[in-house]
């Protein structure tokens, strides 16, 4: 026995009182109860070839590890946990039978991973369905855990597969938990019920699918009916096409879009878009004809940025960039006008 001093000092021959948590132990002894029900179940449904590779019980938690090379399926995990349940509901009794350790390997019991046994051994039986070697602490009947839920089922490692399940009080707070979590899910929809949550989502789904086509399809339209209104914007410098223009709550794509629309409209031309949004300002600059035989796209950002405390670069037809600051956005323009003249 180990014990943990909190205050104090202990000599030999001291007196000592052990005092139990009951509750704790109660809650402990149903998890472990539970633990062998669901050893023989994973073994029931599985088959015989699954190996205990370990286990863990508390007061809230069972975990169970066995060998497995494939994830169990979901209705196998539903059928683990209805037939667990089943031999709680159909209260067995449990006894433990000590016997000579050759006598209990001839009853078919399971040898616990990882424990030690000498001549004598326990046995921990739940009628025919359990069978295990176990000096632990056990309920009287099956009855008494309640209800088991499984939580999950994970991988540990290669071959190494865990159960994790709650009983009894463990498993009433798991349910209240999920209650909660499912009435604050139908709160959201309005108030539908458990059975229209599923459909209801579904169709959230595909609106939100079919919302986010509408917006796309929206953005370029827009994108081409701006590229319309903004022909008159253009200015004539000797013979190329100049626009500048700045865009709000536009980003480097949208300016793209407006980019691949308002080159086809002249055949010389230098295009210098800035988008601004929460990303912060984005340049994007087009230029075809003699706008790019006498300046270009990736000359004309080299030029213009630095003055908008930004920088990018590209192609003569074709380059990007970034600023930071517009306020001097007039003299990048005489800069742009002064370099195609
Ligand atoms: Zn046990």
């Amino acid at each position: 026995m180990h014990v943990n001093l909190d205050y104090g000092t202990l000599k030999i021959g001291d007196k000592v009182t052990a005092k139990v948590d009951e509750t704790k132990r109660r809650l402990t002894a149903r998890n472990h109860s539970c633990t062998h029900l669901l050893h023989a179940a994973i073994g029931e449904v599985l088959g015989a070839h699954v190996d205990q590779k370990g286990s863990y019980v508390d007061s809230e938690i069972l975990r169970f590890d066995y060998s497995a090379l494939n994830k169990p399926s979901v209705k196998d995990l539903k059928a683990i946990e209805e037939l667990v349940n089943k031999k709680i509901l159909e209260s067995i009794e449990e006894k433990t039978l000590v016997l000579p350790i050759e006598e209990a390997k001839k009853l078919g019991a399971e040898m616990e991973f990882s424990e030690k046994y000498g001549d004598t051994v326990r046995v921990v039986t739940f009628g025919d369905f359990s069978k295990e070697f176990c000096g632990g602490t056990h309920v009287k009947n099956t009855a008494d855990i309640g209800v088991f839920v499984l939580e999950y089922d994970t991988a540990v490692s290669s071959g190494v597969r865990r159960i994790q399940g709650r009983t009894s009080f463990g498993a009433y707070r798991y349910f209240a938990q999920k209650t909660s979590a499912l009435n604050y899910v139908s709160a959201s929809l309005g108030g539908a019920l458990d059975s229209e949550l599923g459909p209801r989502i579904a169709a959230l789904k595909e609106n939100v699918a079919s919302s986010g086509k509408l917006i796309a399809s929206l953005k370029s339209k827009i994108a081409s009916s701006s590229a319309k209104s903004l022909e008159k914007e253009f200015e004539d410098v000797n013979g190329t096409k100049l626009l500048v223009k700045t865009f709000d709550g536009m980003g480097r794509e949208d300016l793209m879009k407006v980019g691949d629309s308002l080159k086809v409209k002249y055949p010389d031309y230098l295009l210098f878009l800035i988008g601004k949004n929460d990303d912060g300002i984005a340049i994007c600059a087009f230029a075809g004809g003699n706008g790019a035989a006498k300046l270009g796209a990736g000359k004309a950002i080299k030029l213009a940025a630095p003055l908008l405390s930004g920088n990018g670069g590209g192609r003569p037809e074709m380059a990007q960039g970034s600023a930071k600051d517009l306020s001097r956005l007039a003299e990048a323009i005489t800069c742009l006008r002064d370099a195609l003249k």
